[in-house]
């Protein structure tokens, strides 16, 4: 799976404290609906992020050649110009993805609960499936159960919590992340949140980037050293074609995409893949 990422921090209409994206640059729309084009003819799986991909419109005929049926936002300019939604029906989006960093996003810079709020409310009048990402962190790891119920009430159909890494922007923060205990408490109270949530009406996921939880899948594919996939399974290139294995990753390159073709130099973690390895690389 290719995952391209389309454009920089600066391209951004926000700039969160947090955010991990650390590369430089933009790819036009034009070619990224070329790359998207050679890289679906060479039987690539291939997907689309970016800083904020909606400041061009352009890119969402590369989603629609991707097969990709979801973006992510942080919601900005769909609260400004609802007449995007015309052009997300058109290219086939049918999920928005979408952060509220509850409890913390006075401290992240990220955008006001309250602004998301009214996005979910139009995305999910417009007939589109809404998924709320929310960044964990030592201040708000114990508010899962607030966090869900807010998620409901918002009427969105999705809570993944991702762990806040110190990736990009946030290696110049002083803030830190979850230690092994903290990380425990949270997976036990996500279990019993989500035993208060039917999973049609809330679905409650806990992203790869905390690592294997007890009892999981993911615990038994540690035990085969395969749980993390980045740079095998996984590639990550930035506008410059520089090729990373994780977006959590782009402090450490590892290759090259050239002439369509991913070019693997460096293995990351020494082939260690047991946990995410951003617990190797980051913490
Ligand atoms: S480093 Fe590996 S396990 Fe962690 S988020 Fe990236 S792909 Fe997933």
């Amino acid at each position: 799976m290719i995952l391209l990422m389309v454009n920089d921090k600066k391209e951004c209409n926000r700039s969160c404290n947090h955010c991990y994206l650390p590369y430089q640059g933009k790819r036009s729309a034009e070619e990224t609906v070329e790359l998207v084009r050679q890289l679906k003819e060479q039987g690539e799986l291939v997907s689309l992020a970016g800083s904020e991909v909606l400041t061009d419109l352009g890119y969402l005929e590369a989603y629609q050649k991707a097969s990709q049926k979801y973006i992510l936002t942080n919601g900005i300019l769909l609260l400004e110009h609802p007449e995007i939604y015309d052009k997300l029906h058109e290219q086939g989006i049918k999920e928005v993805r979408i952060s509220a960093h509850f409890g913390i996003e006075k401290m992240l810079g990220s955008v006001p609960e309250s602004d998301v709020a009214t996005v979910i409310e139009e995305a999910k009048n417009e007939g589109l499936k809404v998924q709320i990402t929310t960044t964990i962190t030592p201040e708000n790891y114990r508010l899962v159960e607030s966090m869900c119920d807010q998620s409901k009430y918002m009427n969105a159909d999705k809570l993944e919590f991702i762990r806040y890494v110190k990736a990009g922007s946030a290696r110049r923060e002083q803030r830190r992340m979850l230690t092994a205990e903290e990380r425990a408490e949270f997976f036990e109270l996500v279990v019993e949140a989500r035993e208060g949530f039917d999973k049609s009406d809330l679905e409650i996921a806990i992203h790869g980037n905390f690592g294997p939880r007890e009892g999981s899948r993911g615990e038994r594919l540690a035990k085969f050293n395969r749980y993390c996939p980045a740079g095998t399974f996984l590639f990550v290139v930035d506008p410059n074609n520089i090729v990373y294995g994780c977006p959590f990753l782009m402090d450490f390159p590892i290759g090259k995409l050239v002439e369509g073709k991913v070019e693997v130099e460096k293995e990351l973690c020494g082939g260690k893949r047991d946990k995410c390895l951003t617990d190797y690389l980051l913490s």
